[in-house]
């Protein structure tokens, strides 16, 4: 019998994470598995970064941490967002969270009212949409199309707000469609929020510096805007630290004191020695990290060309991230080599048993056309990878 929570009944697996799993055994059973599915630099965190984590491990950092930080991080953090962002917060306004992901958790805990609902602008990130219906909000998904470059534009926007609107949550640079959204755009959503003063922004920047051509903007730095919004962001992506789990917000005081609260009975104040290290990887000036992003753009530019030779992929030009989005809708209905591919599911599952490639459904991103692959892997295992699909669909 089935004891469970309705609420933990109704929470989807993170498909993100699921995909990673099964690669992980499959390879762990002998197959020669690419994975392309999890968001994860392959690069190692860099020496600086662990020589202060070494250092705080020696200084006896291994107390609880104060729930929001330590000063010092938030203080950096302070520094970055004055530097890359030009906001400027106070210490109130910064919360040190387990991850990003712990970060968007506590927003959703802090604002979301049962039936509240939150605009996502489709492909969102795939914890989005679960987080809010775990707070009991509503998700309501706006679609784009790789028409649009998949940017919600200001008219979908106002076109899907009601009065029980609460937020917007997006990611920009986007994951999973690699899309940027300029300064101009932001400035144009700003606009049709100008109307509806009662709604707030989730503006999750956790990729702003693999950013390969416009600069990044971020929306609070209108001043409009500089009160409602949650700027999030983190060190998983461009210092290559995902399991150091260190994300963090700058908002405004009373929904950082708010996320502060729940932080404190959840999980109290995220790790020492992670911390410590931060506080360097905060300090540094974001030209130390650059080597990776050039790769990345690189690698971005490989995999655009080498998909162009893949018959029915449709891609766009991701500008940021390290992800592409290709719209494989061509293939649905088809039957390959017996498999019938109804879906982008289907698509995903047939790429992993027929090329042994791990990729992602955007049915997790809220796009069934598309698959999302993470190139967030060697120059080889790209090449190799893109072959092995092409070989296994012509
Ligand atoms: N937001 C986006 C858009 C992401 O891709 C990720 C990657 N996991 C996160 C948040 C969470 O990052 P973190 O590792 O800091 O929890
Ligand atoms: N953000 C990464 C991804 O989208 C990591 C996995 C996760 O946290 O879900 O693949």
């Amino acid at each position: 019998m089935n004891q469970l929570s309705d609420r933990i009944n109704n929470l989807s697996t993170s498909a993100t994470l699921a995909m990673a799993a099964k690669a992980r055994e499959l390879k762990a059973e002998g197959k020669n598995i690419i994975g392309l599915s999890l968001g994860e630099p392959d690069f190692n965190t860099p020496d600086f970064i662990k020589d202060a984590a070494i250092q705080a491990i020696n200084d006896n950092y291994n107390s609880y941490t104060p729930v929001d930080g330590y000063v010092e991080l938030k203080e950096a953090i302070i520094t970055k967002f004055k530097r890359d962002n030009k906001l400027t917060y106070t210490l109130p306004q910064i919360v040190v969270s387990t991850g990003a992901k712990q970060a968007l958790a506590n927003v959703a805990a802090a604002l979301i009212n049962p039936g509240d609902e939150v605009i996502l602008p489709c492909p969102y990130w795939v914890s989005y949409s679960d987080i809010v219906k775990l707070n009991e909000g509503v998700p309501v998904e706006v679609k784009t199309s790789i028409d649009t470059d998949f940017k919600m534009t200001a008219a979908q926007l106002e076109a899907a707000i009601t009065p029980k609107t609460k937020m917007i949550w997006y990611s920009s640079p986007c994951n999973p469609s690699g899309s940027v959204y300029s300064k101009q755009e932001l400035r144009e959503l700003a606009d049709v929020l100008q109307k509806h003063p009662s709604i707030y922004v989730v503006s999750d920047e956790i990729y702003e510096h693999i950013n390969f051509s416009s600069d990044h903007a971020s929306i609070a730095q209108f001043e409009d805007m500089y009160d409602r919004t949650v700027t999030v962001n983190g060190v998983s992506k461009a210092f290559a630290m995902t399991g150091w789990r260190i994300g963090f917000i700058g908002a405004p005081d009373w929904i950082a004191r708010a996320c502060n609260k729940m932080q404190g009975q959840v999980t109290s104040g995220a790790n020492c020695i992670a911390q410590r290290a931060v506080i360097t990887a905060m300090e540094a000036s974001p030209s130390k990290v650059q080597y990776m992003v050039d790769e990345f753009k690189i690698r971005r530019d490989l995999v655009l060309d080498l998909l162009s030779n893949v018959p029915g992929f449709k891609t766009n030009t991701p500008e940021g991230a390290f992800y592409v989005f290709p719209d494989v809708s061509f293939y649905f209905g088809k039957i390959i080599n017996g498999n019938t591919i109804k879906n982008a599911t289907d698509f995903s599952l047939f790429l992993l048993e027929e090329a042994l490639v791990a990729t992602v459904t955007g049915d997790a991103f809220g796009n069934p056309n598309c698959i999302r692959i993470s190139y967030a892997a060697s120059q080889d295992q790209i090449i190799e990878a893109i072959t092995r699909i092409k070989n296994c669909l012509v």
